[in-house]
């Protein structure tokens, strides 16, 4: 007889531990030495092959920032929740928003402390990379614009775990603070600079204009109003054979919405605009996976 355990997702999906071996794309991986399943949905450890090709991804990357970035800043996976109230996220995306909470003094020794005894703490999970760049230049006018290149652990309270869609992921981002149309081409740069890295990794993929996972009643006309803008275009390609195709990695311009809420301006020229480019790191590396197979000796230099 088989017993598996049933695990409860966040939005409820269940998963069995059965799983891991079976004939799907996640038994295939954790079968060919890349990922190590935790048993709980969206949350999976990686291994030292796995962590080969990261390590790689990340010094191609670095070479394709025209910033000549030595590489990036690693940020906390935790931001001051004060930042992240600045930038208004959690009017946009309060159902991904993970939130650290400590135990009241007086109830540590309790075995099993309930929910009152949690009280919420001044930090938050980051649920990206760029929103720790923004304060860095608040306050303030800039005279040029600036670049950066960061990197972090990210968290998003997902509500299905499909292979990809994960709940602790790390990300690398490339973000812009400057004027209305650097913004803009810069943007417009990064998404040429990803179509011709991604073609030279041997990448299948779609350029789509896409919007965020905006929650709540203004949620749709944002949506609409984002695509309709072209702010937002995702890199699409399959992480795996059933995979009809995942978002890798974004290209964003923000027009002058976190300016605005940091307090950041630009020259003459008013609020400053920001844009980013952002990678999906675990993704780009199971893209890279099904694009050239499980022996990493096969595969081409670049990666
Ligand atoms: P976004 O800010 O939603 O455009 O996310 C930037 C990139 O992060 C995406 O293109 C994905 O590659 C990656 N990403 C976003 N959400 C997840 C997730 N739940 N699991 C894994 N990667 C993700
Ligand atoms: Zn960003």
């Amino acid at each position: 007889m088989v017993t598996t355990t049933a695990v409860r997702g966040p939005g409820g999906l269940d998963t069995a531990d059965e799983d891991r071996t079976a004939d799907n794309p996640l038994g295939r991986l954790v079968a060919g030495d890349w990922l190590l399943p935790s048993g709980v949905p969206g949350l999976l450890s990686f291994t030292p092959k796995f962590e080969t090709v990261m390590e790689r991804l990340q010094t191609v990357l670095t070479s394709t920032d025209p910033s000549d970035s030595p590489g990036p800043a690693w940020f906390a996976p935790v931001v001051p929740r004060a930042n992240i109230d600045r930038a208004e996220y959690s009017e946009s995306f309060p159902h991904l928003l993970g939130t650290v909470h400590a135990l009241r003094p007086n109830t540590l020794a309790d075995a099993a402390p309930d929910d009152d005894a949690r009280v919420p703490t001044d930090v938050v999970l980051a649920p990206a990379v760029c929103y720790s760049l923004y304060p860095r230049l608040a306050n303030r006018v800039i005279e040029e614009p600036h670049f950066f290149d960061a990197a972090g652990y990210c968290y998003r309270h997902e509500a299905t775990s499909e292979l990809g869609r994960f709940r602790s992921f790390r990300m690398r981002e490339f973000v812009t603070v400057a004027g209305e149309d650097a913004a803009w081409q810069w943007r417009d740069s990064w998404m040429a600079r990803c179509e011709a890295l991604f073609t030279r990794l041997g990448l299948t993929f779609s350029v789509q204009s896409a919007s965020d996972p905006f929650f709540g009643p203004g949620g749709r006309f944002m949506r609409s109003s984002q695509v309709e803008q072209n702010l937002k275009y995702e890199f699409v390609m399959p992480l795996h054979g059933d995979d009809p195709g995942t978002a890798v990695a974004s290209a964003n311009c923000h027009k002058d919405h976190l300016g605005e809420r940091f307090a950041i301006g630009f020259a003459d020229q008013g609020t400053a605009h920001s844009s980013c480019m952002a990678f999906g790191l675990e993704r780009t590396v199971l893209a890279l996976i099904h694009a050239h197979g499980d022996r990493l000796a096969d595969w081409p230099e670049l990666v």
